[in-house]
């Protein structure tokens, strides 16, 4: 069986992310998401947050589970048994960081092996921290992130 990790801070999920997850849930048997815990990087959801709105939009996927994890990535696919890392590439702006992580992780482990699918035209202006900044103000954000993260962010920053 053949099992991907798709790692990052979904700080929230975005339509760009899903987009992203179905087709890679496509071409591997399983794909775990890995929701990051950064303490360094201050979040707007907790990771149990992201975890528990992220489980929500997987439902309709049988081979698709979501888990929040801490330490190197590396190491959380050698736990879970991944043989890949997914990863989005939106514009030449994200090959730098994208390059930085992929030779340090090849470094760590060259069992994992990392993949890159292009964002679709669509959602690739779209990032996490846009939808916030949008949602802050009271932009609608209907079609930038799934509807149940859409109220999460809304009485988020109600709160806030
Ligand atoms: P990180 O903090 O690890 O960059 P993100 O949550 O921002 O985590 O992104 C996780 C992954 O999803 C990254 O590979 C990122 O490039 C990708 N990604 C983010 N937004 C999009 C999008 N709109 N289209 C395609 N891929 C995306």
């Amino acid at each position: 069986m053949r099992v991907a990790v798709y790692p990052g801070s979904f700080d929230p999920f975005t339509n760009g992310h899903l987009d992203i997850l179905k087709r890679a849930a496509g071409i591997f048997d399983h794909i775990i998401i890995g929701v990051l815990v950064n303490p360094a990087k201050s979040c707007l959801f907790s990771p149990e947050e992201r975890v528990e709105m992220i489980s929500e939009v997987i439902k309709p996927f049988e081979n698709v589970r979501a888990i929040h994890f801490n330490g190197l990535l590396v190491d959380f696919c050698q736990k879970v048994g991944a043989c890949a890392i997914i990863r989005g590439l939106r514009a030449v702006s994200d090959y730098e960081y994208e390059m930085q992580m992929f030779s340090v992780n090849n470094r760590l482990s060259s069992e994992v092996e990392t993949v890159f699918l292009m964002s679709s035209p669509k959602f690739s202006f779209l990032s996490s921290s846009i939808a916030k900044e949008v949602a802050r103000y009271g932009g609608d954000v209907t079609g930038l992130v799934p509807e149940n993260i859409q109220s999460a962010m809304l009485a988020k920053f109600a709160d806030i």
